[in-house]
């Protein structure tokens, strides 16, 4: 339901959580966030309200300086804490919003090749088809870029990877998601809304895109693979 991804330059755990509190008028059922610290990915995820995803967080608190979060408004699988996002493998964490279609074909295939599923959601096959593709040695973009075609439905994703703390993806396919623009920092954001305590310039990825986010700005390419150039916007910054 929202999404929020920050390559920052100090840990980033708790302005994630800020930043959905800024979705929360949506609605959602759960939430969560995973960082990556020293290459490391952990994550932290909670039922209910916001509220309860700080708790957790003031017990066990999340290092880290790259971060997704997301609030779950639940279309496939409960609403309890093993379904919230970020879904993660040994290799990647990844936020969704909107539906995998085709959920249960892709899942079928990647049984049927030995993977593990945790969770009863839709979200859960793309970490594990974006896994397989970097278990067979493609980078990160190429896995991306590899799975997207196969995806069907109305979806934004978000995706943090092992190893890889300066980078981050974002891909929208029927579902809104920006790219914000800091100082040293960059942002990933289902509304605008979420990045205008970060920045003030924006750009809306178009339909069927995905960005390559890094510190130093975002790469844009379009479903085809090639790269593009979108529009940057101002917004309205408020702390
Ligand atoms: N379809 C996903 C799920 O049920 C994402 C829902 C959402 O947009 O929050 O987990």
């Amino acid at each position: 339901c929202g999404i929020v991804g920050i390559l920052g330059r100090g840990p980033v755990a708790a302005q994630v959580v800020d930043a959905l509190k800024r979705l929360e008028y949506r609605g959602y059922d759960s939430a969560g966030v995973a960082t990556l610290d020293g290459g490391r990915l952990d994550r932290r995820r909670a039922e209910g309200k916001l509220r309860n995803l700080e708790e957790k967080l003031a017990v066990t608190p999340l290092a880290g300086a790259s971060g997704i979060g997301h609030t779950r408004w639940a279309t496939h699988g409960r609403p309890n804490e093993t379904n919230a996002h970020p879904h993660a493998t040994a290799r990647i964490a990844v936020v969704h919003n909107g539906i995998i279609e085709n959920f249960r074909e892709l899942k079928a295939e990647l049984v049927a090749d030995g993977a593990y599923f945790e969770s009863e959601t839709d979200t859960e096959v793309v970490a594990q088809l974006v896994s397989r593709e970097l278990e067979r040695g493609r980078s990160p973009a190429e896995a991306v870029a590899t799975v997207l075609p196969r995806l069907k439905g109305a979806f934004a994703l978000a995706f943090l990877f092992t190893g890889e703390d300066d980078l981050m993806i974002g891909a929208r396919h029927g579902a809104p998601l920006a790219v914000g623009y800091g100082q040293g920092e960059m942002y990933l954001g289902s509304d605008a809304l979420a990045l205008a305590p970060f920045t003030d310039s924006i750009t809306y990825l178009d339909d069927g895109d995905w960005a390559v986010l890094t510190r130093a700005g975002a790469t844009i390419h379009d479903h085809g693979g090639g790269v593009v150039t979108r529009p940057r916007q101002q917004i309205a910054q408020s702390a």
